[in-house]
């Protein structure tokens, strides 16, 4: 039977072969999956692209008007995209 090892992030058993080389790691191996570290790295990505997109609409919402903005926000195709993403 293949070795596997726990995905910190998903929780779930993988083979070994889907854990990455990490050198600081005890086993030698990262503590995410594969799959799951591009989850992580295109979440990262898209932080630094769209601050905003780590807010949900009403969480938006709520910080624009604790910041005394006032009025209503149109959603835009481009941001529609981003929440589908995230
Ligand atoms: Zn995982």
């Amino acid at each position: 039977m293949e070795e596997t090892k726990k995905c910190k992030y998903c929780g779930q058993d993988k083979p070994l072969s889907d854990f990455a080389p990490d050198k600081r790691s005890k086993d030698g191996l990262a503590h995410t999956c594969n799959c799951c570290k591009r989850k992580q790295a295109l979440a990262e990505q898209q932080k630094k692209e769209n601050p905003l997109a780590q807010y949900s609409p009403v969480e938006l919402m709520k910080e624009l008007a604790r910041r005394g903005y006032d009025g209503t926000l149109t959603v835009t195709e481009r941001r529609t995209v981003y929440y589908q993403l995230y």
